[in-house]
């Protein structure tokens, strides 16, 4: 196959280039001045008015097929690019997240288990997809819970997963655009292979946007793919929560999703500590 490859690749006769070296073997072959391998080869083709015939055609030296190789490659490897930007304009992800991977997570005692969740659903991911299992990422606010979800979502994205990463805010804020066909917009969210719904509890309380973040959430449990949610409300805000509509939405979100709690000081209040100690020190030296 790679020879007649080699002959289509090569159709253009060859004639010696001088400044190349090219030079006639023994058999009264092209050869590459260079590389010392053929241009040329001897094809006998079928037997025609019944005799055979040989013919000399050209092919790519060593050096040629290198320099062709590296050109796909090339072509490869911007494909490959072009696909992953397409797939991270895609995804949703906001410009603050873009950057958030698992190496550049900045991982203290307080965010240790956020890390390491991350860390293996992205390397299980196929299973967890199998499965249709999620995660929710719970906790008060500025522990990290986003920024990890994000990580999750630019590693998987690294690996030419499809993922999207949204929030119920944006999700409503889009539904009620004129130009929005609302059924189309949500059999966008089912498209990839895992969605990520950012700030589960800020949007508004409406019977509206409650019907709408219940059927986002469950057309994803019925088409069976993963979701990942995070929200600064407690499990047992959640639990307990006597509100029937409430209910439904977090009954569903407790079959999909595996609850994983951030805690610790926030980045806020760890900001305003550090802030604090550099001052006092300042002030008292
Ligand atoms: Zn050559």
């Amino acid at each position: 196959m790679d020879e007649i490859e080699n002959i289509i690749g090569g159709m253009i006769p060859k004639r010696p280039d001088p400044e190349n070296g090219d030079f006639y073997d023994k058999e009264g072959l092209l050869c590459c001045g260079k590389c010392k391998t053929r241009k040329e080869t001897k094809v006998t083709f079928p037997e025609m008015f019944g005799r055979e015939r040989d013919k000399v055609v050209p092919v790519m030296c060593e050096c040629q097929k290198k320099e062709r190789d590296e050109t796909e490659r090339r072509f490869r490897q911007e494909e490959e690019m072009r696909r992953l930007e397409d797939l991270r304009r895609s995804s949703l992800i906001e410009e603050k997240f873009r950057k958030a991977t698992l190496d550049r997570f900045q991982k203290t005692e307080d965010n240790q288990k956020l890390y390491s969740v991350a860390r293996k659903y992205v390397d299980n991911f196929e299973q967890m997809e199998k499965d249709n299992q999620g995660l929710l990422f719970y906790g008060v606010v500025g522990t990290g819970k986003s920024y990890t979800a994000a990580c999750i979502a630019n590693e998987l994205l690294n690996r030419q997963t499809t993922v999207i990463m949204t929030s119920f805010v944006k999700i409503l804020q889009e539904i009620q655009q004129p130009q929005t066909d609302e059924s189309d917009f949500m059999s966008k969210l089912n498209y990839p292979r895992l969605l990520i719904i950012d700030d589960l509890g800020t949007e508004r309380n409406t019977e509206y946007a409650l019907e709408k973040v219940y059927n986002v959430i469950d057309s994803r449990y019925r088409v069976r793919k993963p979701l990942i949610l995070t929200t600064n409300l407690s499990l047992q805000e959640m639990q307990d929560t006597p509100d029937i509509r409430y209910k439904r939405i977090y009954d569903r979100i407790f079959e999909m999703c595996y609850p994983v709690r951030a805690t610790g000081r926030s980045w806020r209040e760890q900001e305003a500590a550090r802030r604090y100690d550099s001052m006092k020190k300042l002030m008292e030296e």
